[in-house]
């Protein structure tokens, strides 16, 4: 089994935005999930879903956790694809830093592509408060409810 030997940071900025310390542009949240924009889009409709459950990232998260995890991804990519009317959606997820990992509580990108553009750098541009907002609000529209 590989382990991961570094602890839990419980001040990391997404442990505050899910004790609501800090705002966001939610899009969805139940008891176990948190589906949020990304304030330095990749592209339009730049999703974050989190499990509330604290783990530092994939390899120390708990098995049950990420039982309920992909179809989550699934229909939050589903409702990104329709809401912004994209081509395709790229899931990503980074663990530690030589991997790109920026934020150190486990999280999964939801990228919608779109034919002949190309990405925005990873975390390059913080994109308008008003437009992260409206693109939350378009996006919940089309999600179904989640486990
Ligand atoms: P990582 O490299 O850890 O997978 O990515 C962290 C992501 O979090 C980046 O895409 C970055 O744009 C995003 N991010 C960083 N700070 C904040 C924040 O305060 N709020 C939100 N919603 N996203 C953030």
């Amino acid at each position: 089994m590989v382990e991961c030997d570094v602890e839990y940071e419980k001040d990391n900025i997404f442990a505050k935005i899910l004790r609501k310390e800090i705002p966001n542009f939610t899009v969805y949240e139940n008891d176990n999930i948190l589906v949020m924009m990304d304030i330095m889009p990749m592209s339009r409709g730049h999703c974050l879903l989190l499990p509330k459950a604290p783990s530092r990232n994939l390899l120390d998260a708990n098995d049950e956790v990420l039982g309920k995890i992909l179809p989550a991804i699934k229909k939050v990519a589903k409702a990104v694809k329709k809401a912004m009317n994209a081509d395709g959606i790229i899931i990503k997820q980074f663990n530690e830093d030589a991997a790109g990992q920026t934020v150190y509580h486990l999280h999964f990108h939801i990228i919608p592509a779109y034919r002949g553009e190309k990405l925005a750098r990873h975390a390059d541009r913080k994109e308008d408060n008003e437009i992260l907002a409206a693109r939350a609000k378009e996006i919940a529209n089309y999600i179904e409810e989640i486990d």
